[in-house]
């Protein structure tokens, strides 16, 4: 699996439709300071499903919105398209390239897409869990990362570890099926409840 392509439309300074094409093998992004290169990694990040602005460097969401220039007038939403080659199915989906979405508007509303079907962030999220590839995976490293993953907590530094390996998935179906079980365990009370009362 690699990255394919990223489509940028009013996602921070990129306020015309942007396409940047990546060939397998290794790619640099040059360019002066201040001229978007962090904002095409945050682009990355947030279609992956960033929620925290602080993350993307902002003090809200509506932040990574254009917010305009002095020839250009601010946008109200923006997209941001990020496709896979996904021939070796490293995704569990049956496609041989992947692109997933998001859009937000200014009012906050915020839609997600796979391969243009609307899906909920959960299915994207799990779609890369345990790939290596996610908003808190090790895929993005950012400026200052590495030096807070040396110095942090022994059990963050084991959640890193626990992506790279592929466990996270189980992990996070064992505290959903924990959820449920303490849920049904809360409605039997009721219902023993209930019958003491009736009987
Ligand atoms: P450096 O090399 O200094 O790290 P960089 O190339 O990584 O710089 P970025 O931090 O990606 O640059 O981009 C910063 C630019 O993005 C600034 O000029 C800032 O004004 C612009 N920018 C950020 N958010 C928005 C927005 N919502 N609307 C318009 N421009 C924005």
């Amino acid at each position: 699996m690699y990255l394919k392509r990223l489509e940028l439309m009013g996602f921070k300074s990129f306020a015309n439709r942007t396409e940047l094409e990546f060939v397998p093998g290794v790619t640099a992004v040059v360019g002066p300071n201040g001229s978007g290169k962090s904002n095409i990694s945050d682009s990355i990040r947030w279609v992956l499903g960033e929620q925290s602005a602080k993350t993307l460097r902002g003090s809200k969401m509506e932040d990574i919105i254009f917010a305009g220039s002095d020839t250009r007038k601010p946008v109200n939403y923006c997209e941001v398209a990020l496709t896979l080659d996904n021939s070796d199915h490293t995704l569990k989906i049956d496609y041989t390239e992947v692109t997933i979405a998001r859009r937000v508007y200014r009012s906050g509303e915020s839609e997600y897409f796979i391969n243009k079907r609307t899906c909920r962030l959960r299915d994207i999220i799990e779609l890369f869990m345990d790939t290596g590839v996610g908003k808190e995976a090790y895929s993005i490293i950012g400026q200052g990362r590495i030096e807070e993953i040396l110095s942090t907590k022994s059990d963050d530094r084991r959640g890193i570890f626990e992506e790279a390996s592929g466990i996270v998935k189980y992990k996070a179906r064992k505290k959903e099926a924990e959820k449920k079980i303490d849920e049904t365990e809360a409605n039997l009370v009721r219902i023993a409840d209930i019958i003491s009362e009736i009987t």
